[in-house]
Order: C-alpha cells, then structure tokens, then sequence
C-alpha cells in the first residue's frame, strides 16, 4: 500500500470506481505531474540521489535514479519510518532550482508526521536527504 498525498482533481469517486482508483492513484499523480520534457523542456537527464535517515541517523533507505526527457516528473518517497503515512515531494523544491537555471542541488525534507511507535505528540522525524544534477541541452 502505497501513501500518496491525495490530488484529487475529480468529483469523488463511486464506491465500485474506488478500489481501482487506489491503485491507479500512483499512476494518475505521475501523469498529472506531466513529464521533464513538459516542465523543463532543455532538461536531458536528472539524477536524483536520495537517502532517508531516522533522527538517529540510521539509513533507512538509499536509492539513485536518473530520470530522461519522457519520464513523469514525479519525484516524491514514502517515508519508511516509525509514521507509516509520511511522504517527500521533492519534485517541488528540485523544480524551483532548476527554474533559477541552478543544474544542481541538494534538499533536505524532515517528515512531520506522528509516530505511532512513540509516545503521544511525538513526530516521525526521519530526514530525507536529496542530491540532484541535472543535464541540459546547449542552448
Ligand atoms: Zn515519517
């Protein structure tokens, strides 16, 4: 089970349309997001680098993935940790460096969501980390 952020655009859904529509959600936020080339129409490539740590400091999860023209620009991480309803957008933050022509850049998100595993009124805290590089066309 998948915990995207909910972007609904659409009336609500039936309740026979619903479990499709679960599933389909992941899919349907990617193609809402449009594709690099949509966006950033210079950009060649993105390598995003992004590593989710606990407040500990302990890796949770590593991950490197170079994205080309035609992929979604949809670069958003369910959280691993202790809140188990976390998640990064860092499409937002890597959008608004690539708008002022910055070709890379780093992004830190700290998850705010509760912890169920804590006391009360304790967040999630896990620290996502991200490292992008982007390639450009000569202009
Ligand atoms: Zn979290």
């Amino acid at each position: 089970m998948a915990f995207y952020r909910k972007k609904r655009r659409k009336a609500g859904p039936s309740k026979n349309d619903e479990k499709v529509l679960r599933a389909q959600t992941a899919v349907d936020n990617e193609r809402a997001a449009g594709t690099l080339s949509t966006r950033f129409p210079t950009l060649r490539s993105l390598r995003v680098k992004v590593s989710i740590a606990t407040p500990q400091g302990v890796i949770l999860e590593e991950s490197e993935e170079t994205y080309g023209p035609n992929d979604p620009f949809f670069l958003e991480a369910d959280c691993p940790g202790s809140c188990g309803s976390g998640s990064y957008d860092f499409a937002v933050l890597i959008a608004q460096s690539l708008e002022t022509l910055q070709k890379r850049g780093a992004a830190q998100i700290i998850c705010s969501e509760p912890s169920y595993s804590g006391a009360a009124g304790t967040v999630c805290g896990c620290i996502a980390k991200c490292e992008f590089t982007a390639e450009t066309a000569p202009s």
